[in-house]
């Protein structure tokens, strides 16, 4: 019987990861990647897996969601948190690396091994590399910057308009931060008290015109992050950074995403302007600022939001940006498995998949790499829990209508339920993400098992 043969497009953090669980497992794989010959500005060393800007693959700490990730991605036997550990720095509770011995380590690791071909060439239409190198299966792991090529092929061939080439992120933060007697509950144009309270979609921040025209001010006037030089910034009209708004003119935002009309307050008032807050999760632990995307820094960003009224003391889960990023509307594109719904043997891994980060990237490698291995094995595609960190990444892929690259937080996870007593106050929080890691883990442990028994317990 023919063996099979993988072709894996990308050799950086998700397709290191597919690679080397392939090979680990006897498969043959061809691994391509560009930069040797047309390294994207971004990158500086020739080697494989390169972490292109800071050097931390974040917490360690297992009730974070990071941590959650990182305890199912060694369970898999990820290469990537194995060479991270051997060149770690010290970080505290994260995980940082020495990103020159880590790129290197990788490297040797998969040019040495036996099943993977390592290949220095820009790939332009997968289906012709993966006919000339004999592959049955293809896997693109080209990444945020994906060459402009291929990003043409992509969208000709997979996506049309479900593929985008900017990430405009809002900031979303922590609710517990918030201060709700300056904010209230309501729908735009819904009457007044036709949600009550938390049954509306969105939380709204009225601002006086006073609060308001600070606050334009202080838009204009902060420090920006400047573009990359591959990033020629081109917004498009609907997506533009609010402090490009504000410098258009003092009434700009109030007419865009600040407007207050049909979100009178509680008391009957039309407020002067207005942030719309909407829930990140059925929870509400979170919430986005809608619209809010912004091109400020991250220390400015903080100062000049902690200004809005009930904003004080606002913890961000993360913070708002605009930049360059290919990725896909995978819900409608591809398969829970991350195939092609277009092309079968066609699969997707790593940050082009909508996933936001190292970590999350390199998991997605992992996924995708388990599923082909079923496949070849002749087994179903395994759907990972929703309560599981790799499963509520996929979940979130596959669900979202506005896709919205994200990183793991326990937000994607479905909600513990928990008393009011056991909820209150900081340790309330404490004790729900302990709940949900242990859950998460239980979940996980029972997916192995089942693993184990269809593939006859070969390496879990
Ligand atoms: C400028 C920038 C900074 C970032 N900073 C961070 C950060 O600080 N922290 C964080 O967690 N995440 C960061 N990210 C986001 C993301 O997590 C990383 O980019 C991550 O490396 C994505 O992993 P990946 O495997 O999907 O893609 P990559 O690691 O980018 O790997 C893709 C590989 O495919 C190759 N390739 C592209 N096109 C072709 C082609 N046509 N043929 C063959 N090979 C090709 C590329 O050369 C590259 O080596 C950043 C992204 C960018 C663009």
């Amino acid at each position: 019987m023919k063996e099979s043969k993988v072709l894996i497009v990308g050799a950086g953090l998700a397709g290191s990861e597919a690679a080397h669980f392939l090979a680990q497992r006897g498969i043959k794989v061809v691994l391509v990647e560009s930069k040797a010959k047309n390294p994207n500005p971004a990158q500086k060393v020739k080697t494989a897996a390169e972490l292109v800007c800071t050097n931390s693959l974040k917490s360690l700490n297992p009730t974070s969601g990071h941590g959650l990730l990182k305890f199912e991605m060694e369970k898999l036997g990820s290469l990537i948190l194995a060479a991270g550990k051997k060149t770690a720095v010290p970080a505290g509770d994260a995980l940082a690396v020495d990103r020159v011995l880590f790129s290197e380590l990788i490297h040797k690791t998969l040019v040495e091994n036996p099943n993977i071909t390592y290949i220095e060439e820009e790939v332009i239409d997968p289906l012709e590399t993966g006919k000339k190198y004999n592959c049955d299966y293809l896997v693109l792991a080209s990444g945020p910057l994906t060459t402009e090529p291929l990003a043409a092929w992509i969208k000709e061939k997979i996506a049309n308009d479900d593929f985008y080439f900017y990430d405009a992120i809002a900031p979303v933060v922590d609710a517990e931060s918030l201060d709700f007697s300056k904010l209230y509950y309501k729908d735009r144009y819904k009457p007044v008290g036709a949600e009550e309270g938390e049954e509306a979609d969105y939380l709204n921040c009225p601002l006086s015109k006073e609060e308001y025209e600070n606050f334009v001010f202080e838009l204009t006037q902060a420090e920006k992050v400047p573009p990359k030089n591959f990033e020629e910034l081109k917004y498009f009209e609907a997506c533009l950074p609010i402090d490009t708004m504000a410098e258009r003119g003092k009434e700009t935002l109030r007419f865009g995403c600040m407007k207050p009309v049909g979100l009178e307050t509680p008391e009957g008032r039309i407020p002067y302007a207005c942030v719309q807050l909407r829930k990140e999760n059925l929870l509400g632990s979170a919430f986005n600022l809608v619209g809010f995307q912004t091109r400020l820094n991250y220390k400015e960003q903080v100062r000049i939001f902690q200004t809005l009224p009930g904003f004080k003391d606002a913890k961000f889960i993360h913070l708002g940006s605009v930049h360059r990023n290919s990725f896909l509307h995978s819900g409608r594109v591809l398969n829970f498995d991350l195939s092609s719904k277009e092309i079968p043997c066609l699969y997707f891994a790593g940050q082009i998949t909508g996933v936001e980060g190292y970590t999350e990237s390199a998991s997605m490698g992992l996924y995708v790499a388990l599923q082909i291995y079923r496949k070849i094995k002749n087994l179903e595609p395994i759907k990972f829990p929703n309560e599981t960190a790799v499963g509520a990444l996929i979940n979130y892929l596959m669900t979202q209508t506005r896709p919205s690259p994200s990183s793991i937080n326990f937000g994607l996870l479905p909600p513990v339920v928990l008393s009011k007593k056991e909820g209150r106050g900081r340790d309330g929080k404490k004790f729900k993400k302990n709940l949900m890691a242990i859950r998460a883990q239980e979940k996980f442990e029972d997916l192995l098992k089942q693993m184990r028994y269809d593939l006859k317990d070969e390496g879990f």
